[in-house]
């Protein structure tokens, strides 16, 4: 009885198992569809100077319009992207929407329009041989102007091989387009290559920002990180304020941007251009 309990176990585990690799397969090829169907969407998070309260760039955070699932976050899907190597279509493809909604917003409302948009690279872009072309090319086909882009690599990405990784960035940063340091600090970063990668943009962690009200040392940490970005020339971005304690502080602490969920969550452009048409910046 033991035995054959022993085998039905198995049996009911190999299952299991064959179930989720065809879940994986399937998922795969709908994900791979969803870039030539046209199911991604372009999210733009606004990024505010904190002593205006003005808009001032925006980065692109991808969603897919699942037809069978609904909206999906970025966490559903980039993970599986990322294993399979289709994200470095789905950062292309962000990257031209990106470029191109900005481009047209720029045209049409100068004066409301973002200076910057940031869009997030993964680690395998840096594997692409053309990448320097692709991002050539968003910006020739959409006319942005290249300082107002901005590539997000993270610090894990941006440390593998810092010989490789500063030339590469070197030669996109000859197109004129800016290099930003996402999730800022929480990487296990020695702070030397900031010595050796051209950067122009620290954005500094959530988790910074978490538990800033009523820690001193948290506070001074941030302060820090803020000195240490000016003094290099940097602009820094703060990430992830929630509430009006925690941007009234980061004031203080010397904060000039900041994005997070007080300030305004990532949405369709449409949504936040009428958005900010009707609300007078408080
Ligand atoms: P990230 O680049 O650090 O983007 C910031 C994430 O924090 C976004 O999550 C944003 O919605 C969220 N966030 C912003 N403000 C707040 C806040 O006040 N509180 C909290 N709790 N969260 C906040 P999202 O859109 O789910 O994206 C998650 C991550 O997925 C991004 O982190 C980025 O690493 C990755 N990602 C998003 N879009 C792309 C893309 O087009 N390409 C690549 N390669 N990665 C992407
Ligand atoms: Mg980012
Ligand atoms: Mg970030
Ligand atoms: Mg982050």
């Amino acid at each position: 009885a033991a035995k054959a309990h022993g085998k039905n176990c198995y049996q009911v585990f190999e299952t299991r198992m064959h179930e989720q690799l065809l879940d994986r397969l399937d998922q795969e090829s709908r994900l791979r569809e969803a870039v030539h169907r046209g199911e991604l969407r372009l999210h733009l998070q606004p990024v505010v100077d904190v002593t205006t309260r003005e808009l001032r760039g925006v980065e692109a955070l991808v969603r897919w319009e699942d037809p069978e699932r609904g909206l999906q976050p970025p966490g559903a899907f980039i993970p599986l992207a990322e294993e399979t190597g289709l994200i470095t279509e789905i950062d292309r493809w962000m990257m031209i929407e990106a470029c191109r909604t900005v481009r047209e917003w720029q045209e049409s409302s100068p004066e409301t329009a973002p200076h910057w948009v940031s869009v997030n690279l993964s680690a395998a872009n840096l594997e692409v041989p053309d990448l320097t072309d692709r991002v050539a090319y968003a910006l020739a086909g959409t006319g942005l102007a290249p300082e107002c882009l901005v590539l997000e690599l993270t610090e894990t990405v941006l440390m593998r091989d810092i010989a490789v990784t500063a030339g590469r960035l070197e030669e996109m940063r000859e197109l004129g387009v800016r290099i930003a340091i996402d999730d800022f600090g929480t990487g296990y970063s020695s702070l030397g290559y900031l010595r050796d990668i051209p950067v122009d943009v620290l954005k500094v962690d959530r988790s910074f920002i978490t538990g800033l009200v009523g820690h001193q040392r948290q506070q001074e940490l941030v302060r820090a990180i803020l000195q240490l970005g000016h003094t290099l020339g940097l602009k820094v971005v703060v990430e992830g304020i929630e509430t009006e304690d925690q941007l009234d502080l980061l004031i203080t602490l010397g904060c000039r941007f900041a994005q997070g969920y007080f300030l305004g969550r990532p949405e369709p452009v449409a949504s936040l251009r009428s958005r900010l048409a009707t609300v007078p910046a408080p």
